[in-house]
């Protein structure tokens, strides 16, 4: 692979390859862009078939996090990490502490969070290396699960979306069809149900469809339903991709609001749903509310300052509605043109202004 070109294409700032032979350890750290703060993103482990596949992906969601921290409003830019093993037998707490004391090396421009592959514990033994670390469990002043918050968050872009459809930000009476009824799915329901929204639901577990139908009075239908069933809002918490061309002309919801991550197949897929007046609201800003409640541990979490904060993804989502109208284009790309401009503004004041929210956690660009 032609690394620089790699990084070149989409502005990468940095890539880092970190290898242990003692613990076994084989990662990458990438740093996409560092205008906005110190480089926020979770480590996946993954048994990945090749190197050139895990450098990749590394740089796909480092991107993902850069746009993510800029339209959700946070000091923080966009990195991630990859460990290349199975999580299932490849672990040790070595192996998590040679990776904490490479992301020490690195000053705070990465700050590490958990993400697929990794739990609280391996957090754990990162932790005892490095202070750039957020997730860490609740007994050690972390943020917990961020479910809650996620759903919060949902709820909040729901709004945004029902004001500019509806002409009002209730949810109360509206008809909101959720598919996938966990961690996050069962928390937007109970906020849902508790507005007086009614609730259409699946899940492929029986049970989580009984226990939403037991708690908040909800319809249960089969997950091949759900996507065609009248409603106002059709709420995806389960898979990605679930909007493409099967499956758009089937919808018959005036919204599509979820949590789940990379809800369109491809992004012209935006473009459809906008065409057939359905009203997206990005993936990546509504469902923020897990990465805004995990950075507020940054300044000591602070679970009132964090809600608050996450109330904020309605502005965010009226903000994307805004641009998508201006520049006539879907609110996905909107949703991009949002992050852009914020970074672009505040990059152009950097030559002014070298202050930091994060004081010295961060080392600045420039003087690297
Ligand atoms: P989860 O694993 O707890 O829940 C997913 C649910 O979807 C499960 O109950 C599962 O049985 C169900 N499901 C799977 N396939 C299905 C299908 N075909 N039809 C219907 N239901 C199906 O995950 P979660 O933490 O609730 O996250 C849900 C989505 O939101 C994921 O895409 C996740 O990446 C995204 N997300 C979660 C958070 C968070 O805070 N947990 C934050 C941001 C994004």
């Amino acid at each position: 692979m032609k690394i620089f070109e790699k990084l070149a294409e989409y502005r990468y700032e940095q890539i880092v390859f970190c290898h242990d032979r003692q613990t076994g350890l084989k990662a990458i750290i990438a740093i996409h862009d560092t205008t906005l703060g110190p480089a926020l993103g979770g480590c996946r482990m993954y048994p990945y078939a090749s190197e050139d596949e895990a450098v990749v992906d590394a740089l796909r969601l480092a991107r993902g996090m850069t746009y993510k921290a800029a339209a959700s409003g946070l000091n923080l830019g966009g990195g991630k990490s990859v460990i290349i093993g199975d999580p299932h037998t490849d672990k040790s707490e070595a192996l998590f502490r040679s990776f904490g004391r490479y992301i020490e090396t690195l000053g705070g421009r990465y700050i590490v969070a958990e993400d697929v592959g990794t739990s609280t514990e391996d957090i754990t033994h990162i932790q005892v290396e490095t202070s750039h670390v957020v997730g860490v469990d609740v007994t050690h002043g972390g943020s917990g699960d961020p479910s809650p918050l996620t759903a919060l968050g949902v709820v909040q872009g729901m709004r945004a979306c029902a004001e500019e459809v509806f002409g009002s930000t209730s949810l109360d009476d509206r008809t909101i069809a959720v598919q996938g009824l966990g961690h996050v799915g069962h928390n937007l329901c109970k906020l849902l149900h508790e507005e007086g929204a009614h609730l259409i639901v699946t899940d492929v577990e029986e049970e989580a469809v009984e226990r939403a139908v037991r708690q908040f009075r909800a319809k249960p239908v089969e997950p091949d339903e759900i996507l065609s069933m009248p409603c106002d809002i059709f709420a995806p918490c389960a898979l990605g991709a679930v909007i493409n061309d099967e499956t758009i002309p089937r919808l018959r919801c005036r919204i599509v609001a979820g949590s789940a991550n990379n809800v369109l197949l491809e992004p012209r897929h935006g473009g459809e749903l906008a065409e057939r007046g359905i009203l997206y609201a990005p993936d990546y800003v509504i469902n923020a509310g897990g990465l805004i409640n995990v950075a507020d541990e940054l300044e000591g979490y602070h679970r009132g300052r964090a809600t608050k904060r996450v109330m904020r993804i309605y502005d965010s989502v009226k903000s994307i509605i805004a641009i998508s109208k201006r520049d006539g284009v879907p609110t996905n790309i909107a949703a991009d043109t949002l992050a852009l401009e914020r970074i672009q503004a505040i990059s152009s004041m950097e030559r002014l202004h070298t202050g930091h929210p994060y004081g010295q956690r961060f080392r600045r660009r420039e003087t690297l």
